[in-house]
């Protein structure tokens, strides 16, 4: 069938009054199946022989590394239950540096000499694995003439078994390194971090006279994305490519009414999230809170925080349920930063904290004075880590979607600043003012402001909604952060940085209390060092405004506005130095990534160009054509019988007028294209620049006259689904 005008549309519209919430069979109570697909320690303590058990909690919990010795008694023990389960393959599953997920499955079957079947699943299977490297990622740090990779088993994270169409596939989380140990994925740099931050926190909270054996980051990611339902997708080239709309008018109704947050939600979507927190629950992912997100067609999705590098795996895990359960439901899962423009886009809201193995959350205002010290030293390491790395924050949040998102007026701009809040900020303010002179004890020095901490922290109320780093209340709120990427690269970056702080404030710390003698005067005077240094890097205000671009500026803080140069901040020293002193990335994997992350970014954009000029060429052009005859002709035949005058002028000016839209648009096309050719360069930081500079607006130019033909051509012409139509009909 070959689809003219609006055939395909009409085609959408139809297909989508028609359809109903899908239902599935549930009706259990969650707590009876929750994580019933993973190899939890309820399996295990009925699966393996105790000191195996205890041997493994430790290398899960504890940080150690595996005993070699047990894992041919966990292989077994992993194969039982996965058989017991209905599993026919194994898989190990990572994350390479695409940003999403990756696995390549084995039957679990053998054939004998003798020609009998059995299923057979050994410790080395477990423990490594090696696919096939050559075709993933690696930023030209493995020459595919040694493309040998590994994946080696992450304890850490659980095994979990995922349920195809017709059978089920155990899954082992694993890291993806190179055959001479370089890190291929986005995991392994994500755990050193770990390592890394947990080592200096600990040396810190020794000088509290606390004694865990280790610290963990926490993340608790908030997912926002959207929905719309496939019929409109399929219809869409661009969303296919690029998974955002190249062109698209504005809907006469977009989210100006303020309708939509935490608004009733429709029940075809609440049919995909209960079923989406069925198949989560299933994989032991806390899924905690849903509801409508401010833009129409909008979601946001948010479990219960776990430690950073299980949560992550379960970031991954639910965005790709996402994807595979709303094709149950014929909707199309948009993942994409800003799917549609004009309206708000998605971030995952990277909420992150650190704790330690006694289970005290280390940005947790205490109960007591005492733990109010160890606060605010853990809220200046951080202060400290976002204050003097915030250029490789921002690069770790840097991508071309993103870059949509950032400063749009919805999101928070491109310059890192953190937001603690009116009390809080009245605390440091006294700490710096040195309002706690004349205190020359412990107990003196606290009683004077630190000691209300607890209820001034969490009396958060007036949240700020535009800081891309925020404190609410017991943890910070990374919002920067961008709605379609794996939180681990944010995620590492974050404990690098504030791993930095906590090993320089070790060190300082030790030296001022032997100095000033007194430990809570001791920790006070430090903090009051880390308030006056990190103060630049505080803002309380509207990170919307103007104003603050021009304030950020005078305060030295760095304002990368796009994603080119946020990328080359990792082609610094001072990156270098970092990661490779946190021992997060070698010099050689942080220019893998650097080099990686920008081809990354000049093939989207590549997609992108491509993409439009296609559309331009084979929808909107031809329609306008089409248009231009139906109006032309129709004055002509006016003046073929004879009518003529002031009235038939205005029409003949009107096609005039219209013909001029479709020259602008031919136009702006080959100045797109002019300026794609001229972007070209050896040169990939330059190449960058340029798409970025010049061919990304030369896109909004062809951008601009298609949008402005969408809402004059006849409707009956128009090929794409229009913005009122996905966004308000499912
Ligand atoms: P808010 O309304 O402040 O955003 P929520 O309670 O909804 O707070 O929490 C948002 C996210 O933050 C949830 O995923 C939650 O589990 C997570 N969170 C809460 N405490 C911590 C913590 N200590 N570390 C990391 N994430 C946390
Ligand atoms: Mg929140």
């Amino acid at each position: 069938m070959s689809v003219t005008g609006n055939q395909g549309r009409l085609w959408a519209i139809g297909e989508v009054t028609k359809r109903t919430p899908r239902i599935f069979a549930n009706g259990h109570k969650v707590s009876d199946y929750f994580g019933c697909n993973t190899f939890n320690q309820k399996v295990m303590v009925e699966k393996l022989p105790k000191d195996v058990y205890k041997s493994l909690l430790k290398t899960i919990h504890g940080g150690h590394k595996l005993d070699q010795g047990i894992a041919g008694a966990v292989a077994h023990a992993i194969k039982e239950w996965a058989l017991e389960n209905g599993c026919t393959h194994f898989c190990h599953w990572f994350q390479p540096n695409t940003g999403i997920t990756a696995e390549k499955h084995d039957a679990f079957l053998t054939v004998d000499g003798d020609g009998s079947a059995i299923e057979r699943f050994s410790a080395s299977q477990l423990v490594q694995s090696e696919p096939d490297a050559s075709s993933f990622p690696s930023g030209g740090m493995r020459a595919t003439f040694e493309a040998r990779g590994y994946t080696i088993w992450d304890p850490s994270s659980p095994i979990f078994i995922m349920e195809g169409p017709n059978g089920k596939t155990l899954c082992i989380p694993s890291a993806f390194i190179s055959y001479h140990g370089q890190a291929l994925d986005k995991k392994t740099p994500l755990l050193r971090s770990v390592e890394y931050l947990s080592g200096n926190a600990l040396q810190v909270l020794k000088l509290f006279g606390k004694n865990p054996t280790h610290v963990e980051a926490t993340l608790g990611p908030e997912q926002e994305y959207f929905l719309i339902d496939e019929a409109f997708y399929s219809l869409r080239p661009d969303l296919q490519a690029s998974g955002r709309t190249l062109i698209g008018a504005p809907s006469p109704k977009g989210q100006q009414l303020e309708d939509q947050y935490f608004g009733s939600i429709k029940s075809r979507i609440l049919a995909f999230m209960q079923e989406l927190e069925h198949e989560g629950f299933k994989l032991g992912i806390p899924m905690k809170t849903r509801h409508n997100e401010v833009a129409p067609s909008q979601f946001e999705a948010a479990p219960v925080f776990e430690m950073v590098g299980v949560a992550t795996d379960h970031n991954q895990l639910t965005m790709e349920l996402m994807r595979r359960v709303a094709k149950r439901h014929n909707l199309a899962f948009l993942i994409h930063e800003k799917p549609f423009a004009g309206i708000n886009g998605s971030g995952k809201h990277n909420n992150w904290s650190m704790a330690t193995s006694d289970g005290e959350n280390l940005l947790e205002p205490g109960a007591t004075p005492e733990a109010n010290l160890q606060f605010l030293v853990f809220l200046m390491a951080t202060m400290k880590g976002v204050w003097k790395h915030s250029r490789l924050l921002r690069a770790a949040i840097a991508g071309s979607g993103n870059d949509h998102r950032l400063g749009a007026n919805e999101a928070p701009p491109a310059i890192i600043s953190v937001f603690l809040g009116e009390e809080l900020t009245k605390v440091l303010d006294a700490i710096e003012a040195n309002a706690l002179e004349g205190a020359t004890t412990e107990k003196q020095v606290i009683n004077l402001n630190i000691s209300k901490l607890p209820e001034i922290a969490k009396d958060n109320t007036d949240r700020n909604r535009t800081s891309p780093f925020a404190f609410t209340g017991n943890k910070f709120e990374f919002r920067a952060v961008a709605s379609s990427v794996s939180t681990a690269t944010p995620m590492a970056t974050l404990n690098a940085a504030v791993g930095e702080a906590l090993g320089e404030i070790a060190g300082r710390l030790e030296a001022k209390i032997k100095e000033v003698g007194d430990f809570g005067k001791a920790v006070i005077e430090l903090v009051r060092e880390y308030v006056v240094e990190t103060k630049a890097i505080r803002f309380e205000g509207n990170n919307y405004s103007e104003e603050w671009v021009v304030e950020a500026e005078k305060r030295g803080l760095p304002n990368l506005r796009k994603t080119p140069e946020a990328l080359a901040e990792l082609a610094t020293d001072a990156a270098a130095a970092l990661f490779t002193a946190a021992g997060v990335y070698s010099h050689d994997e942080l220019e893998a990534r650097y080099h990686l992350e920008v081809e990354r970014y000049i093939k989207d954009i590549e997609i992108e160009v491509a993409c439009l000029d296609e559309m331009v060429s084979t929808m909107v052009l031809p329609a306008a054509s089409k248009h231009q005859a139906n109006i032309a002709s129709a004055v002509a035949s006016l003046k073929a019988i004879g009518i003529d005058g002031a009235a038939v002028e205005a029409q003949v000016a009107d096609v005039a007028q219209f013909a001029g839209l479709i020259a602008d648009l031919k136009a702006a096309q080959t100045a797109m294209k002019s300026a794609m050719a001229a972007a070209e360069s050896e040169d990939l930081q330059k190449k960058a620049s340029a798409l970025a500079y010049s061919v990304g607006p030369a896109m909004d130019a062809v951008r601009g006259v298609c949008d402005t033909l969408e809402q004059v051509v006849e409707d009956a012409l128009w090929p794409l689904p229009k913005y009122r139509e996905m966004l308000f009909l499912s």
